[in-house]
């Protein structure tokens, strides 16, 4: 299909690798003609760092990559975020959270969905004054999203398309109540990415096939935010010689440090090409 819009959107929390060349080039290579944008996802202000986002636009230029300006840096944008969140709670499909992480981690045998242990619910059914009471303490609260109420107040089984797996029934009760907001991050990426792939006018989502399940719950959050919904691609990750992904911490397979050895971008482009 031609003049596809798609986007690569890496975290500016350590150095590119080749794992990241695969995604970023895979999404330049399906725009057939059409429009690659750059997002720079750093709600997670904590740890992501300006040197970084800075090594993002130089890595991608030496792969010989063009993105249109301006880049859309998440962390500019949390008043939309906050908007949406908004939206949501209008809708009745949010709920605080007070749990701890740990009073989360010690539930015994917790069922375990893509992101970890499943919610066992505790707070989900707070009476209101109990809620308020809590909130007016100050005790540091979550938002999670009540999944089972958020598929019922949307209309219709929800489907997403998969260009390698073809037609998805979604399927977000697999996440459970996911939190969308915390103190520490206003805004969760799931939040985030379902938004903002709309409001970058994304038509072809692609990313690695790690990120297939989540699929299932921005699906659900585009439903419920008036999203566009994309097609999406998601490939096979790439995987090192023992057969495990990438990672930012291991410096060797770094795009500056592969640069810096005299690996050029077209030997790094063969061998991430899927
Ligand atoms: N920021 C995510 C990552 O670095 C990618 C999110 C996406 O492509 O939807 O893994």
């Amino acid at each position: 299909m031609p003049f596809e819009t798609t986007r690569f959107a890496p975290s500016p929390t350590g150095r590119l690798h080749l794992g990241h060349a695969r995604s970023a080039l895979f999404a330049q290579d399906r725009t057939e003609g059409g429009r690659f944008l750059l997002r720079i996802e750093d709600i997670d202000t904590g740890r992501c760092r300006p040197e970084y986002e800075q090594a993002i636009y130089e890595d991608l230029h030496w792969l010989g990559l063009c993105w249109e300006d301006p880049v859309r840096r998440q962390s500019d944008h949390f008043a939309e975020y906050r908007e949406a969140l908004d939206r949501l709670e209008n809708l009745t499909v949010l709920y605080p959270c007070f749990c701890t992480r740990k009073d989360i981690g010690e539930a015994p045998s917790a069922p375990h969905g893509p992101d970890g242990a499943i919610y066992p619910g505790t707070c989900r059914d707070l009476s209101r004054t109990e809620k308020e009471s809590r909130m007016a303490s100050g005790k540091p609260y979550a938002l999670r999203l009540d999944t089972a109420k958020a598929l019922r107040t949307v209309s219709g089984p929800l489907r997403w398309h998969d260009r390698a797996r073809g037609w998805q029934e979604a399927r977000p009760e697999i996440f459970g109540d996911v939190v969308l907001a915390r103190k520490d991050t206003p805004a969760s990426y799931h939040l985030c990415v379902a938004l903002d792939d709309h409001l970058q006018g994304i038509t072809l989502v692609t990313r690695g096939a790690d990120l297939f399940e989540a699929t299932h719950l921005h699906r659900l959050l585009q439903a419920l935010l008036d999203c566009n919904v994309p097609e999406y691609h998601h490939h096979p990750l790439l995987l090192d010689e023992h057969g495990h992904r990438f990672a930012k911490r291991n410096s060797s397979v770094t795009l500056a440090h592969l640069r810096d050895k005299g690996v050029t971008a077209e030997q790094i482009r063969q061998q991430v090409t899927c």
